[in-house]
């Protein structure tokens, strides 16, 4: 572990997050498959855990899950977003994590951000040692200067970002990063675990 994935660890958990460290996403998937046993399970956006394939090993062994990205064939998206706010344990990526312990995830829809706040009775976080930056500041400016172009070039989303690979402030009705939440301290909706891989992963 590096020293500065170090620091971060100590500051989520004086921040009163729980925080675990794997170096390979290989075992933080066996980590979590262990830790959610047969507890239903919701998914918000994540690279990362689609890389992971957590979602498939989940379904595979049984467990209750849903992620709108994997719809079953002929399933209203807004219901299975529904169903993902009541499941026992809520799984999502980070897309910025600071030094200091301050986990920021931005939405355009909304459902990723209420899934971290409330209705579940665990909620981890899962992200790769390239989501971890210095500061807040430095942290949005990766966010929206990676972390959106690269996700609406994925997606096709028409926004300036895609295609100038950097963020305009856009007014644009397609933007992907219309609401921040910054989970500076533990908050008393959901326990949380934080789950860093020691790999790069997602963006
Ligand atoms: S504000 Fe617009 S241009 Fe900037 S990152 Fe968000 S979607 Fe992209």
């Amino acid at each position: 572990m590096n020293e500065q994935t170090k620091r971060t660890i100590e500051s989520l958990k004086n921040n009163r997050f729980d925080a675990v460290y794997f170096e390979t996403a290989a075992e933080a998937k066996e980590y979590l498959l262990k830790e959610i046993g047969d507890q239903s399970a919701a998914f918000g956006g994540s690279v990362t855990l689609d890389k992971i394939g957590i979602y498939d090993a989940l379904k595979e062994r049984g467990n209750e899950v849903y992620w709108h990205w994997y719809p079953e064939e002929g399933a209203d998206r807004k219901k299975i977003m529904m169903k993902a706010m009541t499941t026992d344990v809520y799984l999502s990526g980070i897309n910025g994590l600071t030094e200091d312990g301050t986990i920021i995830n931005i939405d355009g829809t909304g459902n990723r951000l209420s899934g971290m706040l409330f209705g579940h009775d665990h909620l981890y976080l899962v992200a790769g040692i390239n989501k971890i930056s210095r500061n807040f500041q430095e942290s949005m400016i990766r966010i929206k200067n990676v972390a959106c172009p690269k996700n609406t070039q994925r997606l096709g989303i028409p926004t300036p970002c895609e295609k100038t690979d950097k963020c305009m402030n856009c007014n644009s009705p397609n933007r992907i990063c219309n609401a921040t939440l910054i989970m500076e301290k533990q908050h008393g909706g959901i326990p949380t675990t934080v789950v860093l891989i020691g790999e790069n992963l997602g963006f």
